[in-house]
């Protein structure tokens, strides 16, 4: 061993030995104790690996390695999220193919991985773009087809002009396009491909009570999924009482204020009710409305919009009202067609002040008088006024009561929303695995059969998207014609291919099975491994990546596919790093390159000194001047095995504040609070400089502890110690309550002046206690071997001699 610590001697040394002894290789049929942790994979960016990334793996290899120092075989997997818009946008902007590009970034990412001490098991490593893996993205998206869950519809979708591909609503921010934050995102009315996970929104809300999720995650999705309670009512139409304009509302406690209708000007009614009066003023309208997207629609202030000229009923007051079309109400949502309640809905107050429409007060505050005008809409607590037999009924005994009241007349009937769309999941670009449908004239759309699978991605020179909405594939005419499987007819390949969160809401499930070719999943390994025991990631994907893996697993256990609905057992959502009190982006010119400070300091220092930063589940503010903290540390730990004296006995005190360190870094390391961790194992070697000297158990406790944080310097000092396997064979230390508190002291028992056990007694024991515990213990019975014994000395507080 070097006097001094060289960190790249020590990491590229040990490196190369868990290589060579595939020490990060599960046996994953053997396996006693499987444990199966999950990090989120990557997609190999052109810059390398993100310092995001860094932080997000350490934590979740220190988790793993603690479970693999409790006795656990603990499989950590990883791979490359290769397929997708970003990868393909920067080969477009380079000018180089996708697939040279990845296999360039891939090998970089890995060579980034290794250098961090990741435990990942590369022998079960996926790459989204291999058709060994896309085949069984394609037979997925074939499954839902088959169970009616994948359909081709025509709808309102979000365009990015940028990327010049449809997108889901969940690849939306606030209007942006998640990866063009400067980029509005338009309307555009086109045929895609759905996956009804709307079917699925129940499950996925009541699930979220019982699944061990962080509670920030279970918070998006929940909102996200955004489960309404209301009722639907019909408004009959003056004109013709057989027919009647549907309405959802959250809100039927205030029908007897709905003193007008509006329609979405796309509203399919529109153009017939328009009377022949209002008519062009309707169509000039609607026209304006039409080219205006969705984003600019809900950020209208200004209250237009134009009467259609005719007139519906009330069904609760029986009066007529007037019908609008107005832009603030959306086609999108509920029917399209909205009660207002101008007394009651700030939206419509506006627009009756607006337009001079009648405002009836139908909920009135405690204390209040019915009478009171109002100058904004008011949405309180309050009984009911104005409101017939349901006047002095309290706003949610009302909502029941009017609601039942309407179902008994045929005009309405309790009914519940949900926020969250369906998936849009066709794109039309290139990069992704193509959809696996045909449409053949005589036939319609047929499913390619599972055994023509995988559809092969071509290769193309010319792959650039088109702003037309054309995908790519579609000017490949040897891709796109195709004999129609069912009637062998001539007929034409779809030539969308698939979103890339389809490629990773499935790639955990087959990481254990990628030695088969011939099914998605090996049943056996599926049961033995998953779901998965921990996954840890970032909260950004909270509903996007965690909701679709969580909609895919529900189909597959559907279908018979999978013994369990639920994907993960755990998971967490690990905070982010900051750069001098900001976020890190490439315009603010604070992005922390990981090569930068593995180059310099070396992995276990960065590895500690990220985890230092703050709570795992909070993130910190990177600032370089705390690394030479860590670095100090990590070098008294050397000095402190260098300079070890093997014969060295620990005092009471150090023994009680091992204890102690073994309790808190234990627990805190479960908690995923490294920080905190950290911060005792540096105490403790305080406490060794204090106290000392250490002796050997205590030496190889903090090598032990150390471990799931600096892995390679942990290993080269056990081995320094004489240890011939490695620490990760070693097993996690355990503390004892009675060890750790200040009236005990641990008293060494002699036989004929060795050391032959510890005893723990009370400070204040008598020597008479004090022998009696010494003989109790098993070792020294052992030594006394039944003997006669001859004479007996206390020395108080520190030992016992036995001699026979
Ligand atoms: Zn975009
Ligand atoms: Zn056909």
């Amino acid at each position: 061993m070097s006097e001094r610590y060289d960190p790249t001697a020590v990491e590229a040394k040990w490196q190369g030995l868990w290589r060579e002894r595939r020490a990060h290789t599960v046996d994953l049929h053997g396996a006693q104790r499987p444990y199966y942790t999950l990090m989120m994979f990557p997609y190999p960016s052109a810059e390398g690996l993100h310092v995001g990334n860094a932080y997000a793996f350490t934590g979740v290899d220190i988790h793993a390695r603690l479970r693999r120092l409790q006795g656990h075989d603990v499989f950590e997997p990883i791979g490359f999220d290769a397929f997708g818009i970003h990868t393909e946008n920067y080969a477009l902007k380079i000018g180089r193919n996708p697939r040279q590009l990845m296999t360039e970034t891939t090998a970089n990412f890995r060579r980034q991985l290794d250098r961090l001490g990741l435990m990942v098991d590369w022998e079960h490593a996926v790459d989204t773009t291999h058709p060994d893996y896309y085949r069984w993205t394609q037979w997925i998206f074939l499954q839902l087809y088959k169970h009616g869950l994948a359909v081709r519809k025509k709808a309102p979708v979000n365009w990015c002009p940028q990327c010049q591909t449809v997108l889901a609503n969940e690849q939306v921010i606030d209007g942006y396009c998640e990866r063009h934050s400067d980029t509005r995102v338009e309307q555009r009315l086109t045929a895609q491909w759905f996956f009804a996970i709307t079917k699925y929104a129940e499950r996925l809300l009541k699930n979220l009570d019982w699944i061990d999720w962080s509670e920030t995650t279970k918070t998006a999705q929940r909102n996200w999924i955004g489960r309404s309670e209301g009722a639907e009512i019909d408004f009959p139409l003056e004109s013709d009482a057989q027919r009647a304009l549907r309405v959802f509302t959250t809100r039927p406690d205030t029908v007897f204020g709905a003193t007008y209708m509006v329609l979405a000007p796309e509203h399919e009614w529109v153009a017939e009710l328009a009377t022949p009066a209002q008519r062009a003023a309707v169509m000039a309208y609607r026209a304006r409305v039409a080219t205006m997207d969705l984003v600019s629609r809900r950020a209208v202030q200004e209250k237009t919009g134009v009467f259609t000229g005719a007139f519906a009923v009330n069904p609760a007051t029986g009066a007529r009202i007037p019908i609008w079309i107005a832009d603030y109400v959306l086609a999108e949502y509920g029917t399209g067609a909205i009660m207002a309640v101008p007394a009651h809905d700030q939206r419509d107050f506006e627009f009756a002040q607006v337009f001079g429409l009648p405002i009836v007060r139908v909920i009135a505050a405690e204390g209040e008088r019915a009478e009171t005008s109002l100058d904004a809409a008011y949405d309180g607590p309050g009984r009911l006024v104005h409101s017939g037999q349901f006047d002095g009924l309290e706003v949610e005994a009302a909502k029941r009561a009017i609601t039942a009241w309407l179902a008994t007349r045929g005009a309405g009937q309790a009914r519940v929303e949900y926020r969250l769309h369906d998936w849009c999941i066709s794109r039309q670009r290139y990069w992704g695995p193509p959809i696996p449908m045909i449409h053949c004239g005589a036939c319609g759309i047929v499913p390619v059969p599972e055994a023509d699978l995988p559809v092969l991605l071509p290769d193309l020179d010319d792959f650039r998207p088109d702003a037309s909405g054309v995908a790519p594939l579609a000017r490949v005419r040897s891709f796109y014609e195709v004999a129609c499987p069912q009637c062998a007819g001539p007929a034409r390949r779809e030539t969308d291919v698939s979103d890339t969160f389809l490629d990773s809401a499935w790639y955990f499930l087959r990481y254990p099975s990628t030695d088969r070719r011939d099914v998605p999943m090996d049943p056996e390994l599926t049961r033995k491994w998953l779901p998965v025991d921990m996954y840890i990631g970032g909260n950004e994907h909270a509903v996007l990546h965690l909701m679709y893996t969580r909609f895919i697993t529900m189909v597959l256990h559907d279908i018979g596919a999978l013994p369990f609905e639920e994907p993960f057992k755990k998971f967490r959502a690990h905070g982010l790093i900051i750069k001098d009190g900001a976020k890190m982006s490439k315009s603010r010119g604070n992005v922390v390159n990981p090569d930068q400070y593995l180059d310099q300091h070396g992995a276990d220092v960065f590895r500690m000194y990220m985890m230092f930063l703050g709570p795992y589940e909070e993130g910190g503010d990177f600032r370089d001047d705390g690394v030479a903290g860590v670095r100090r540390f990590l070098d008294g730990v050397w000095r402190l095995v260098h300079e070890r004296d093997d014969a060295a006995r620990a005092a009471d005190a150090l023994l009680r504040a091992t204890h102690r360190a073994i309790k808190k870094v234990g627990e805190d390391t479960e908690h995923l609070q490294y920080n905190t961790a950290i911060a005792a194992l540096m105490t403790l070697l305080n406490d060794i400089r204090r106290l000392g000297p250490a002796d050997r158990w205590v030496i190889e406790t903090l090598l032990i502890m150390l471990a799931p944080f600096a892995p390679h310097f942990s290993e080269e000092l056990w081995q320094a110690l004489g240890h011939p396997s490695g620490v990760f064979a070693a097993r996690w230390p355990s503390f004892e309550e009675r060890l750790m508190v200040d009236d005990t002291v641990v008293i060494a028992v002699q036989v004929n002046g060795k050391v032959r056990g510890r005893i723990a007694v009370p400070r204040d024991a008598t020597d008479a206690d004090v022998i009696a515990a010494a003989l109790a213990e098993a070792t020294v019975q052992t030594h006394l071997d039944g003997k006669d014994i001859r004479r007996r000395v206390v020395v108080p507080g520190r030992l016992v001699n036995l001699v026979v």
